[in-house]
């Protein structure tokens, strides 16, 4: 039986204004976690969250997550947690969404054309403000969810259990080790049957579509260092040698010019391609084109979407990034660097073990270096290290998704991977044990993170009666595990 979702549609029509406004109040308090001077506008941010969701009755707290790792004058923002409605109702589901109030900083002498913390929207629905679509609009979202099924006189489908944190744009510092402890027996988060995070994006802008994968990320440096200090070329050039020249030689038989990895044994490490899952990536709403607008060019390794996709989402990848005490400036400085540092990482996938590839990579750089027979001295380490993350779409958390995607939308959804990374996502899932869904409400060309950061009217108001289908399709989907 497919829930009756009409009246609480006609409900999120109704009130569309009135959550934009709520909206507009949000954009306007620059909660910025980066900057130390805007701590208080997020914590205000995390507060006013509290207060209009306490207004709707929900059971709301604010846990603090201690000082701030390096810079211990600063307390770390608290943690909104709450649980609508007040009272658990054991017939019914436990859902636990995230998503974050912090924002990334933005000034209008960035570029922006319009003032970044005033929502200001054009003659074509695009809502143009810091933190419309990462992530206020979809934690608000949630807020509208509720109060549309009050006004609309609908039964609430779930126990719905939130987790919003203020830290999501500075490494969600603090945040691990307290979902970790609020998902233990007896804990807040405990009773979660599934998790679901609005923090992400549809691959283009006009199919949904619903996220089961991301990629993790191991980030190394190598050192290479000789002389006692940096050297002038017309005096020890042909002479000495020379770091720089190692560490080249070196970084360049890590990855080819087409992006396949040399490292021996890396690939062994990755999962086999299945017919199934080779078959999700027929229908997928992408082109060539949509990829070369992103790139900015032409310049793509591959010529068609099913290769492309792939080596986003499924296949490592291996990223020359920069050299640490290179001479980078303009002009023609001619020195001979004593000690340069060379930054590399490689985007993991299932199954790669984090530590089977420290190893291997070690082991192939000790080599190549080891085969200049260079009198320099290398060092190669791990600079931080992230899992990547892959769920079953099959699961019923998924498939209620898609029966939502497809009432509101009218289409079925894309499944997706992406080629980055959402580090909480795995802790959710490590921490209750439970199917994960990243369910995007805004567009490929929302620009998060970017100048000119928007929402369209149209993914805000339609995604938050996704949300709410969401909740009604998961409370009746049968409970198997995929
Ligand atoms: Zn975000």
């Amino acid at each position: 039986m497919a829930p009756n979702l009409d009246s609480y549609f006609k409900t999120v029509d109704a009130n569309a204004e009135a959550f934009i406004d709520r909206l507009r109040k949000a954009v306007a308090i620059p909660s910025i976690s980066a900057e130390d001077e805007r701590r208080q506008d997020v914590v205000k941010m995390g507060m006013f969250l509290k207060s209009q969701l306490e207004a709707l009755g929900a059971h709301m707290e604010a846990r603090p997550l201690g000082k701030q790792p390096g810079k211990e004058h600063l307390e770390l923002p608290p943690a909104i947690i709450g649980r609508y409605p007040k009272e658990k109702d054991e017939s019914k589901r436990t859902i636990l969404v995230y998503g974050h109030y912090d924002v990334q900083p933005a000034a209008k002498v960035d570029g922006w054309r319009t003032e970044p913390f005033e929502l200001s929207i054009d003659d074509k629905g695009r809502m143009y403000g810091r933190g419309s679509t990462d992530d206020k609009g979809p934690v608000l979202g949630w807020v509208n969810a509720i109060e549309s099924h009050q006004k609309a006189g609908v039964d609430f489908p779930v126990n719905l259990l939130m987790c919003f944190e203020g830290m999501e744009e500075y490494g969600s510092e603090g945040l691990d080790d307290f979902i970790v402890a609020e998902c233990k027996p007896g804990k807040f988060f405990a009773d979660a049957d599934a998790v679901c995070i609005s923090d992400n994006y549809w691959l283009g802008t006009e199919k949904p579509c619903l996220t089961y994968g991301l990629r993790g990320c191991n980030y190394y440096s190598i050192e290479i260092s000789g002389p006692g200090q940096d050297l002038h070329s017309g005096v020890f050039g042909g002479t000495a040698a020379e770091p720089m020249t190692d560490l080249v030689r070196v970084m360049n038989t890590l990855v080819d010019k087409d992006g396949n990895i040399q490292i021996r044994g890396l690939s062994e490490l990755v999962a086999p391609v299945t017919k199934e899952e080779e078959s999700l990536y027929t229908n997928i709403a992408f082109t060539m084109d949509d990829f070369y607008e992103s790139l900015g060019s032409k310049s793509s390794i591959f010529e068609d979407k099913k290769k492309t996709l792939m080596g986003r989402w499924r296949y490592p990848s291996l990223s020359l990034h920069g050299i640490e005490g290179a001479f980078s400036g303009a002009g023609a400085k001619t020195v001979i660097p004593a000690k340069v540092t060379g930054k590399f990482s490689i985007r993991t996938v299932p199954d790669m073990e984090p530590h089977e590839v420290d190893t291997l990579v070690y082991k192939h750089v000790e080599q190549a270096f080891d085969s200049l027979g260079s009198k320099n001295k290398m060092r190669c380490w791990l600079q931080h290290s992230g899992k990547w993350w892959v769920a079953s779409p099959k699961h019923w958390n998924f498939t209620a998704a898609a029966k939502a995607v497809e009432k509101v939308w009218g289409v079925q959804p894309d499944l997706t991977r992406e080629g980055g990374s959402i580090p909480v996502t795995l802790t959710f899932e490590q921490a209750t044990g439970k199917n994960v869904l990243l369910l995007p409400m805004g567009s490929s060309t929302d620009a998060a993170h970017s100048i000119n950061e928007k929402l369209d009217r149209r993914n805000y108001i339609e995604g938050i009666k996704l949300l709410g289908a969401y909740l009604h399709y998961v409370a009746e989907e049968p409970m198997k595990e995929a």
